[in-house]
């Protein structure tokens, strides 16, 4: 087949589909509250003809669509959730829910799928199975754990799944690839630090946790800088550091929340058991006590390399080689599509945004997903279903 025509059949149905992400847009609806975008969602689904399942997760949607008698199976996912955000674009479309937003671009991720869903039912170019998944919860919800925990894959078995992420500052109709570990893992730790508060004129009679804090704030670095291979990657930020109330009094207790992350599973176990030492030590030899929690978060997002050379050649396939970027580097943000690789090869990629208009990046008020990317990644969805279910 031409990949002209492919592209003329996706651009046909594209002002439409657009209309769709217009609408999710000023709809935005925050994790596991996806009830009105997860609606939409199964109402196109069934109408193109999917067998359509609700509730896993929660608000997930899975549309399933069998063509031939091919015993091959693929999974795609969108995400559906908004941000707490307060959207600052000004456009006609713009949210109308204040303090949330689409500022991931998850309205274009779905949208961009429901585009490629409409056109392999027109079509039916493939032989197998194909399940389209929308998930709730990306933003720090877990959704994608939620639905394989409620059976995903048993229900729907997948021989690969593959997702794909806007990014901001990536050329309009490029895609980009990594094979190996591509997002890192993300874990939270509280530390709430308990000494003995007193008059700031007598800290010999008190237990100081500002000090004992600041102390284990110090340390941590060295956790990077001295235990981590300096060839592998490894972040540790505290980003909450909370204690006291006046000048003139030690408190009794002091609150810190670190942000850690690694690109390597055995890293990651290392810096747990680092912060759970340092802590420790730093504490007892400043006279304070410390309660650690430790709360894993999303896992290290591993793309296969078979899948990933498979997407890449189906990406140069509809694209040419100048425009899919191989070996993109790794960023330290993370993706809850990680549970799903743990579980199915697959492969995690990225679609172009724009490096103009479309590099405002995502999490911001001023963020947009661009609609002239939303082409190059329904062809790709398409021909991904047509060249893999054969
Ligand atoms: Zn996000
Ligand atoms: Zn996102």
């Amino acid at each position: 087949m031409q990949m002209n025509t492919l592209r003329e059949e996706i651009a046909e149905l594209l002002p439409e589909m657009i209309g769709v992400r217009h609408h999710i847009h000023q709809h935005p609806e925050l994790a596991y509250e996806e009830h009105a975008t997860s609606d939409l969602v199964a109402q196109r689904l069934a109408e193109w003809g999917y067998e359509v399942h609700r509730g896993l997760g929660g608000t997930g949607v899975v549309g399933r669509l069998r063509q031939g008698s091919g015993g091959k199976s693929i999974g795609l996912r969108a995400d559906m959730d908004a941000l707490p955000i307060t959207e600052a674009t000004g456009l006609p479309y713009a949210s109308q829910h204040h303090g949330k937003m689409h500022a991931c671009g998850h309205d274009g991720h779905t949208a961009t799928l429901l585009a490629a869903a409409r056109h392999l039912a027109q079509t039916r170019r493939f032989n197998g199975t194909l399940n389209l998944i929308f998930q709730p919860a990306e933003e720090g919800g877990g959704g994608a754990l939620r639905m394989v925990q409620d059976g995903l894959f048993e229900k729907f078995p997948c021989d690969a799944v593959f997702g794909l992420h806007n990014a901001p500052g990536q050329p309009v109709g490029t895609l980009a690839f990594r094979s190996g570990p591509t997002l890192a893992s993300a874990d939270r730790v509280v530390i709430v630090l308990k000494g003995r508060g007193g008059h700031a004129a007598m800290p010999h009679f008190s237990a100081d946790p500002i000090v004992a804090g600041s102390s284990i704030v110090m340390a941590l670095q060295s956790i990077v800088a001295r235990n981590v291979d300096p060839l592998l990657s490894a972040v540790v930020t505290v980003g909450l550091f909370q204690s006291g109330t006046v000048n003139n009094v030690i408190p009794g207790t002091a609150r810190l929340e670190l942000s850690v992350r690694a690109l390597d599973r055995e890293v990651r176990k290392l810096l747990r058991q680092r912060i759970q030492e340092v802590v420790s030590s730093q504490a007892a030899s400043l006279g304070v006590t410390a309660e650690v929690n430790y709360e894993e978060g999303y896992p290290v997002l591993v793309n296969t390399q078979a899948e990933t050379d498979f997407a890449a050649r189906v990406a140069t396939e509809l694209l040419g080689p100048q425009r899919v970027l191989l070996d993109k580097p790794p960023v330290m943000g993370s993706e809850d599509f990680a549970f799903m690789l743990e579980h199915r090869p697959g492969c995690y990629l990225f679609l172009g945004n724009g490096d103009g208009a479309g590099s405002c990046m995502v999490h911001n008020p001023g963020y947009d997903f661009n609609d002239a990317a939303m082409e190059t990644g329904a062809a790709f969805w398409s021909l991904l279903v047509e060249r893999y279910l054969i």
